[in-house]
């Protein structure tokens, strides 16, 4: 048994309650590897932002959860050498699906976990995550839950289809399961393609897609049933076209790729929403970074020559969207 204060990691009990209060968000970056956590680091040090570290079932299995673990701890170490006081670093397990594997993250170093039910029948959601929260609990860990489906593809995680979050449900589910915060579903989607060509208008001038808005109606009347409880947004990248024109303009091929106006997320960062869940941009970030090295320096075989570059681009990309989406800046000295 690892507790994660020992490591020197954060819950995110305190970091919502500021946020709610102060009408921000806080960042969730998930990462696979050193040069991603580096550049996490680095932008959240460089910007004194509180950070969630989110670690997905994908990344246990591409990256080693022990191996995970000990970046996380390494992580907090190199923030305070980068100069960075009291780093506000949370360890996140992402959908976590059983209690089984939430058990394991929190008996293993991990601050926080999401037990994501919102794919079983509701009672079954309420038995789930009452049971993880239950056990987190006991060791000050906090827990995520999911009421609504967000389509798209996230590792494991697909579903065809979203259903909105019911805002009548929300009272009932926080109340019984004793979770901590609670993702909905309002028209978010994870991974690169969020939407269908179908489901958008397309701008005249430029050809690209714009997406539908997303349901700013349904959080508020999930604000409404449960004041200053703290909501979160999984599936929130953007998709920054100079990315994917950059992959499409080296070699790439993700025709249509559209993602989350940062306007909307702007606004939602101001509401009851205090995590936002971005992972999709940093992989078109490296993936730009690196396919322009490629197509510019073919002679080279160093990866450090080119994952470097990606680090950078991931850098810029975090401290962009702390200060100019989040507001997340200067809010952990
Ligand atoms: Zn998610």
């Amino acid at each position: 048994m690892v507790n994660y204060k020992d490591l020197g990691l954060v819950n995110t009990r305190e970091m919502f309650a500021k946020a709610i209060d102060g009408g921000y968000a806080i960042p969730a970056f998930n990462f696979n590897n050193m040069e991603q956590l580096q550049a996490i680091i680095k932008a959240c040090a460089e910007t004194k932002s509180p950070v969630i570290l989110q670690v997905s079932s994908g990344a246990r299995k591409y990256a080693n959860q022990t191996l995970l673990r000990y970046m996380a701890e390494g992580a907090v170490e190199y923030a305070k050498e980068l100069g960075w006081e009291h780093p506000q670093i949370c360890l996140h397990l992402d959908h976590g699906d059983t209690f089984e594997l939430c058990k394991s993250c929190v008996d293993f170093g991990f601050s926080s976990v999401m037990i994501d039910g919102s794919s079983l029948p509701y009672e079954e959601n309420v038995a789930l995550t009452k049971k993880v929260v239950e056990y987190a609990h006991q060791y000050d860990v906090t827990v995520e839950a999911e009421l609504g489906v967000l389509a798209g593809v996230e590792d494991d995680v697909v579903a065809e289809e979203s259903h909105y979050t019911k805002p009548e449900e929300v009272i009932d589910f926080a109340t019984r399961t004793g979770c901590d915060s609670l993702a909905i579903s309002i028209g978010t989607s994870h991974g690169a393609y969020k939407f269908k060509p179908e489901q958008c208008t397309r701008d005249p001038k430029t050809g690209k897609l714009v997406p539908p808005p997303l349901a700013f109606d349904v959080l508020e009347e999930v604000e409404k049933k449960l004041p200053g409880f703290p909501i979160v947004l999984h599936g929130s990248s953007s998709v920054p076209q100079e990315y994917v024109d950059i992959i499409n303009s080296h070699g790439g091929n993700l025709p249509d790729a559209v993602g989350i106006p940062e306007e909307q997320l702007r606004k939602a960062a101001k509401s009851a929403v205090c995590k936002i869940n971005i992972d999709s941009d940093s992989r078109l970030a490296f993936t730009a970074a690196v396919r322009k090295v490629f197509a510019e320096k073919p002679g080279e075989f160093d990866p450090r020559k080119y994952c470097g570059p990606a680090r950078d681009e991931m850098t810029k990309l975090y401290k962009h969207k702390i200060i100019e989406v989040l507001g997340s800046d200067g809010k952990a000295e």
